[in-house]
């Protein structure tokens, strides 16, 4: 075990909660194999609170902060200067120390999002996006980079899924005849013609997640997915449980499925890349730090 010195310096995760996060975990073991002395915690902070706290952790000289759940917009004004990706999702998950004192917002989600679909072609294939939250803009944009011809965004809320088709769809290029981009209430039947015909599917929302074992459930429920197409990628944000109900279901149809955890990783693994300007990042032994943890 490493040992924490009067030399140590901070790196962490803000948000609300933190609790039961891997970063910790993943960070933390990455950093020891780097020989960095840098410690990565976990520490819970109110939107109030979150200006004065990103202060005082830079006076502090702390060298990396990431922002989750529910700060990732509220953090975007208050950096000095920002990434054109975090700009376009108006979404920063990654803070790095600037010259003057202040950080530099960026967003490491949209390269986490990719990185386990780089070996599926999914140029002119049909997606469905549920969810229209914070995740579901990295998604958007990592959807718009892969060519996909068509984003249909589910939610339930038309208010909400409205403002985010129109916020997201700003920046695509007009000249671009795809994505062909639309918004469907989780209650519209059409929904089931829109499964049968997609290629691929994301959860953006934590439908299914581990709080309340008795209470797991699938987005959109159960009988609606008895609609999928065999070969249909269905990928989840959630890593716990490992696999979600969902995905479960998605193996019973011979459907390919993606959990979140390599998201995780990779997006932890980028930020660690833009923290210590390493090239290298141990990602084999981040993921073997995560599945020892879930597993244990
Ligand atoms: P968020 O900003 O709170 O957005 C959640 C979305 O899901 C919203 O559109 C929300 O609808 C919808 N939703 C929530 N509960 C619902 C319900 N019971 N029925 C229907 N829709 C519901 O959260 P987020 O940051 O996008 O995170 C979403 C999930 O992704 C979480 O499980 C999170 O852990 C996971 N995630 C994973 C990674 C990774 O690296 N693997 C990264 C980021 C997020 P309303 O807007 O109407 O409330």
């Amino acid at each position: 075990m490493r040992t924490i010195s009067g030399s140590t310096k901070l790196l962490g995760v803000l948000g609300n909660p933190v609790r039961h996060s891997l970063s910790p975990v993943i960070h933390n073991s990455a950093l020891a194999e780097m020989g960095l002395d840098w410690c990565y915690l976990a520490m819970p902070c109110e939107p109030k609170n979150l200006e004065i706290t990103i202060k005082a952790l830079r006076n502090m000289n702390c060298k990396g902060l990431n922002i989750t759940i529910p700060l990732k917009e509220k953090a975007l004004p208050l950096c000095k200067q920002i990434s054109s990706i975090s700009k376009k999702i108006s979404a920063v998950n990654t803070l790095i120390p600037n010259e003057s004192e202040g950080w530099k917002g960026d967003n490491t989600d949209v390269a986490g999002f990719l990185a386990p679909l780089k070996n599926i072609n999914l140029e002119n294939k049909n997606a469905i996006l549920l969810g229209c939250g914070g995740s579901a803009r990295a998604v958007f944009l990592g959807l718009e980079i892969l060519n996909i011809k068509t984003i249909t965004v589910v939610g339930r809320n038309a208010d909400k899924l409205n403002s985010f088709i129109k916020e997201m769809s700003i920046n695509i290029n007009p000249k671009k005849l795809s994505p062909q981009v639309k918004g469907i209430l989780e209650k519209d039947l059409n929904l089931i013609d829109y499964i049968k015909t997609s290629d691929l599917i994301i959860n953006a929302t934590p439908i299914g997640m581990t709080s309340n074992k008795s209470e797991i459930k699938m987005p959109l429920g159960h009988e609606i997915w008895t609609h999928l197409e065999k070969g249909t990628t269905l990928y989840d944000l959630i890593y716990t449980p490992r696999p979600t109900k969902w995905l479960e279901n998605g193996l019973n149809m011979n459907c390919n499925v993606i959990d979140g955890l390599e998201m995780l990783i990779q997006q932890g693994a980028a930020s660690l890349r833009l923290w210590s300007n390493f090239e290298e990042i141990p990602i084999k032994l981040m993921r073997e730090s995560a599945l020892n943890h879930l597993n244990s």
